[in-house]
């Protein structure tokens, strides 16, 4: 018997021009949602029409969702299955190849690589999948398939419980959806070896997007003492302790991280030279301050502090705070390197927020980089909001 007809979505008047100058996504209210597109299951795959009939692609939809409709391919009718993930991964996996020596990135970032709310990290032969659209979860046992071809992975993990898919209207669960995982996998970043767990682990376990940055980080360390402060398991703290850091101290409310980072710091023979300390990081900072320590380095590299927009105000306060105790922290000489991973700090607003902390701090200095996310987390040029990850790291006088 043939396949039913791929079902059509209609965008209203005026709506087009953009899907046609590259933007991937249509908002709801964007789509002619008659009883028909309501009634489609969440996920299904789509062909986009303008108001002429044109099509403009094929598309995952969903429409209980703000952002109802994911384009997917410029072909209307192009099918999807395992041959369609296979391809697209091919060309992920030969950009990482271009980046990296070693099988540990970001294989797949979403809509940059034309993969619309699909995340995949890679640990050698262990994978972990995040998908965060209602199209790309229904998609799981295609992409599964083509990813047991092209990697035949001896573990196949399935975060499924990232905020996100709340916005979908679809279901947190982590699982195992292939193999078996019995413990921490190993990542290599540049000669060193960390371990994360990509079942328990936050997000997928490891934050592969500040790897460029613990590259320069550590390159600044030189024989210095450093402080990681929200260090995860010591993705800073080890670089530095390997690259010569003579004495490293990681902050994090985490036992589990911690936990990690002190296993991977004995595996990376710096273990007698890093402290892992459990505490909250502006209580620890303030601390510190008191006792009148001072580092070579600081690195603060929090969780987001602006989940929503109506955070802002607060959530940029907390980055100017952070920065004031960080600033202390930082002998005359010494680097600091803050972040923030809100995607709703614009980059200006948060290198006003770390100016007005340098200046509570009394301190001045010089901006030596201003950073985003490694390139393993490419952004799709229409989407701006995307680039969540900024840093800078100044020298301070
Ligand atoms: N720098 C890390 C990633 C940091 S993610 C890396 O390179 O891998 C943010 C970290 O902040 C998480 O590990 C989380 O456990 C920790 N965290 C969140 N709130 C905290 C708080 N109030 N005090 C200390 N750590 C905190």
């Amino acid at each position: 018997m043939p396949a039913p007809p791929r079902p059509s979505i209609h965008l209203l008047p005026g709506h087009a021009k953009r899907l046609r100058h590259g933007h991937p996504w249509a908002y709801s209210n964007e789509l002619r949602m008659d009883a028909e597109a309501k009634a489609l299951p969440p996920g299904s795959v789509v062909r986009v029409l303008d108001v002429g009939g044109e099509a403009l692609g094929c598309a995952i939809f969903n429409p209980h969702s703000l952002i109802a409709a994911r384009l997917l391919a410029d072909d209307p009718d192009a099918v999807i299955d395992r041959e369609f993930f296979r391809a697209r991964l091919e060309a992920a996996v030969a950009l990482r190849a271009r980046l990296f020596d070693e099988p540990y990135y970001r294989l797949a970032h979403a809509e940059a690589d034309r993969l619309p709310g699909l995340a995949i990290d890679r640990f050698g032969d262990v994978l972990a999948v995040q998908a965060n659209s209602a199209g790309m979860d229904r998609l799981l046992p295609e992409l599964l398939a083509a990813l047991d071809e092209m990697f035949s992975p001896r573990a196949v993990v399935l975060r499924s419980d990232s905020p996100a898919r709340t916005h979908e209207g679809l279901e947190r669960s982590v699982s195992v959806a292939s193999g078996v995982l019995d413990g921490p996998v190993e990542v290599h970043e540049d000669g060193v070896r960390y371990l994360a767990d990509p079942v328990a682990g936050q997000k997928t376990g490891w934050y592969f997007d500040q790897r460029s940055s613990r590259s320069f980080i550590a390159r600044l360390s030189g024989e210095g003492r450093v402080l990681d402060l929200y260090s995860y398991s010591g993705g800073f703290a080890l670089r530095a302790a390997a690259a010569g850091a003579r004495h490293v101290v990681a902050v994090d409310r985490s036992e589990a991280a911690l936990a990690l980072g002190e296993r991977s710091a004995e595996l990376n023979g710096v273990a007698a030279r890093c402290r892992f300390v459990r505490a909250e990081a502006f209580a620890e900072m303030a601390r510190l301050a008191a006792d009148g320590e001072r580092y070579d380095v600081v690195v603060a590299d929090p969780p987001s502090f602006v989940k929503s927009r109506k955070e802002l105000k607060p959530g940029l306060r907390g980055y100017r705070k952070m920065t004031r105790l960080a600033a202390t922290l930082t002998a005359p000489g010494g680097y600091l390197f803050v972040a923030s991973c809100s995607h709703n700090v614009e980059p200006q607003a948060f290198a006003e927020a770390v100016r007005r902390g340098l200046a509570d701090a009394g301190r001045s200095g010089r901006v030596l980089r201003a950073a985003g996310a490694a390139p393993d987390h490419p952004q799709h040029p229409a989407l701006p909001e995307s680039a969540y990850l900024k840093s800078l790291t100044l020298r301070l006088d």
